[in-house]
């Protein structure tokens, strides 16, 4: 914290998931006084969407548990929400925000946490009835329509979603294919050595894992969808496309802010507009840890982002800082990631995949940039701090079992 400035009298935040519920929370508890009004597009008060693609969609978890606020809470904390309602424009002379329905909110600060939207796919008969995406609650209600065991899934990606979502299926009875379009599942965020043990993992579990495959098209046939592959054709009754994720940024571009992969802010998570903040999954922030600019879709980072944002509007002068943490659950196994791997030199693995316990390190002459640990909860809470002090370590006692990790965490 560097200087101080007096609060503003009211904050609106466009986009009730984690980084707005986060920051509305955080306002209050910092002791803002003024009104806070969350507007969201989505009838649900602010939610977690973790459990979407896990426990919900498994049908353990109510709808109720996601909600990072409930409405008593934000009752109780004084929290105005507007919901169903998508903000449409921002006038930023006015300082007033436009709602669809001509409603029109003024702001002293305005948030922007609009998150992202599936990317779909461009291919013919992509919005065929029975192709799901899974972004949000009503999303996952509809696949569990037809969620039942002896269904014929057809998973499109073999990223985050297209893996947890197999093994729930699987759990449940459904008959799961992956279709990935790069060569290896998870590519773009762990090493090979990792992918093929998820491939692994997956197969055993009895999920058809095809990886390289480019999909042609979808057609309706005698109440089957048909996955047209280039070469072969699948059945279906259900498809859900997990391809990756669009950043929202169109109200920020059409009010003229930077935009560029994301939201542009600045270290004290300001866009361009110093009265409009901006956290979670659409901005693109300067990480001092990775040495450049990052947009991350992490719940860790939309929650430490939109802490970051109240404590600025606060005049609590805040530099956001972080290093990125991911997780996965899949099965009976806790995939736990830390920093970012790209430019590694050397991956070191630790423990036998074969016991499902091990942990990859990724090495850049010598210093850790980042880990992956599956179901090693401690290891990773070590590597977190070495990932984080960009720790010089030697890979030969790093991949020896029988030295601990805590004792190769270096000093200071
Ligand atoms: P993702 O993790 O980016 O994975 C998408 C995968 O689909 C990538 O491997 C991608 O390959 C592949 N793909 C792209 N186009 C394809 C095509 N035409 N055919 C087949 N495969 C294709 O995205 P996601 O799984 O859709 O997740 C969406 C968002 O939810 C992300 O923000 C993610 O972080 C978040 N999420 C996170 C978790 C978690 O952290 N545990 C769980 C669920 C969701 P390329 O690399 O070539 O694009």
């Amino acid at each position: 914290m560097t200087e101080t400035a007096a609060a503003p009298e009211s904050v609106v935040i466009v986009g009730a998931g984690q980084a707005g519920g986060e920051t509305a929370a955080e306002l209050r508890r910092q002791g803002f006084t003024g009104r806070v009004t969350i507007v969201g597009e989505e009838p649900y008060v602010p939610y977690k969407r973790p459990p979407l693609s896990k426990t919900y969609l498994a049908g353990t978890a109510t709808t109720e548990s996601l909600y990072v606020l409930s409405a008593a809470s934000m009752e109780k904390a004084n929290i105005g929400f507007i919901g169903g309602t998508r903000a449409t424009a921002i006038d930023r002379g006015g300082r007033t925000l436009v709602l669809a329905d001509g409603r029109k909110l003024t702001y002293g600060k305005l948030v922007l946490a609009t998150g992202g939207r599936p990317r779909m796919l461009t291919v013919p008969g992509a919005d065929l009835p029975g192709i799901h995406v899974v972004r949000g609650i009503q999303d996952v209600d509809r696949i569990r329509e037809q969620f039942a065991s002896g269904k014929r899934l057809v998973i499109v990606g073999g990223g985050y979603i297209g893996l947890e979502v197999a093994a729930v299926a699987t759990k449940a009875g459904l008959t799961v294919t992956v279709l990935e379009s790069m060569p290896r599942v998870l590519q773009r965020v762990t090493a090979p050595e990792m992918s093929a043990f998820y491939e692994k993992v997956h197969r055993e579990a009895g999920v058809d894992v095809r990886t390289g495959v480019q999909i042609a098209g979808f057609e309706a046939q005698n109440g089957a969808l048909h996955v047209k592959l280039v070469g072969a054709d699948l059945e279906a009754d259900l498809v859900i496309v997990g391809i990756g994720l669009i950043a929202n940024t169109e109200l920020a571009s059409e009010a003229g802010l930077a935009v560029d992969n994301g939201i542009i802010v600045d270290e004290f998570t300001r866009t361009s507009d110093p009265d409009i903040h901006a956290a979670g999954d659409c901005t693109n922030h300067p990480s001092e840890f990775l040495g450049r600019r990052v947009r991350l879709e992490s719940v860790q980072n939309a929650m430490e982002q939109g802490r970051a944002v109240a404590a600025n509007i606060m005049g609590k002068a805040t530099q956001y800082a972080n290093v990125p943490w991911f997780w996965s659950d899949q099965y009976d196994l806790k995939l736990q990631m830390v920093g970012m791997s790209a430019g590694f030199d050397q991956v070191v693995l630790r423990g036998d995949p074969a016991r499902r316990s091990f942990a990859t390190f990724y090495l850049k002459d010598g210093v850790m940039l980042a880990c992956d640990t599956v179901s090693r909860p401690q290891e990773f809470m070590l590597a977190k701090k070495m990932v984080g002090m960009k720790a010089r370590v030697d890979a030969s006692k790093l991949a020896d079992e029988s030295i601990p990790l805590k004792d190769q965490v270096p000093p200071g």
